[in-house]
């Protein structure tokens, strides 16, 4: 797409709130646009709007194979409470298999490269092929999130992918979110109630200190400008 029709949908859509926005987007692409979850605080916000002014648009999650049994919990929570059906996307078994017996279970924190191996197969290769067919994609990011985010638009282009990439909560605040959240009483993960503002997998994920930064738990032994785990470079 050129930058002159980003221009174009950006100024159409400039004046919607984040509801109107995910409605726009359901009246634009139907079922040629799904909502990537990863059940973090701001995915369910988007699945409870998408619950209010889209029912029927696609919502998808991927299960890694290292989910923290609370982010099960959430999932199955979130399934009774909207009545939707959300999409579970796991990655290729032969490849889990390969990977696994090349380099043993928790290689990943050998090297930045290993890490990014490890989510490029349980992440990226489940998320590419969802993707492929699709108009748009839709999601929870939000430019505070991430030093990685800080120029996140509503609208993008996603060069990688070949779609369109729409992020109706990008200039949310975390304060936003939570009150959304406890205003509406939308289900969310009880690992937030324990110190993890942003949840992964399991094993690479950990609690927060205060006034630390919300990604600062997220492959803590890494620097910031690579906590990224390819799904949104
Ligand atoms: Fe592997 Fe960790 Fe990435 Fe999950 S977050 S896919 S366990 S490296």
């Amino acid at each position: 797409m050129n930058e002159a029709k980003l221009h174009e949908l950006r100024a159409e859509t400039a004046q919607l709130d984040s509801a109107g926005l995910v409605e726009w987007a359901w009246q634009q692409f139907g079922a040629k646009v799904a909502v990537a979850s990863s059940l973090g605080a701001e995915d369910q916000v988007l699945v409870d709007l998408v619950s209010r002014v889209a029912p029927g648009l696609p919502v998808f999650t991927i299960d890694t194979g290292r989910l923290p049994e609370e982010t099960c919990d959430l999932l199955q929570a979130t399934l009774e409470r909207y009545g939707l059906r959300i999409e579970v996307l796991f990655p290729a078994a032969d490849d889990v298999e390969l990977l696994v017996s090349e380099h043993g279970p928790n290689f990943f924190r050998r090297s930045v490269d290993d890490r990014r191996l490890c989510c490029q197969v349980r992440k990226v290769r489940p998320l590419r092929r969802r993707l492929a067919g699709l108009s748009a994609w839709m999601t929870g990011l939000r430019r505070e999130q991430a030093q990685t985010r800080s120029q996140l638009e509503r609208i993008e282009w996603d060069e990688g992918n070949g779609l369109l990439k729409i992020n109706p909560l990008a200039d949310w605040s975390q304060e936003q979110v939570w009150d959304y959240i406890r205003a509406n009483k939308v289900p969310y993960n009880s690992l937030h109630d324990r110190g993890y503002p942003s949840i992964g997998c399991a094993p690479c994920t950990r609690a927060v200190a205060a006034g630390e930064d919300v990604r600062a738990g997220r492959w803590w032994w890494e620097n910031p400008e690579h906590k990224e785990c390819g799904l949104h470079r």
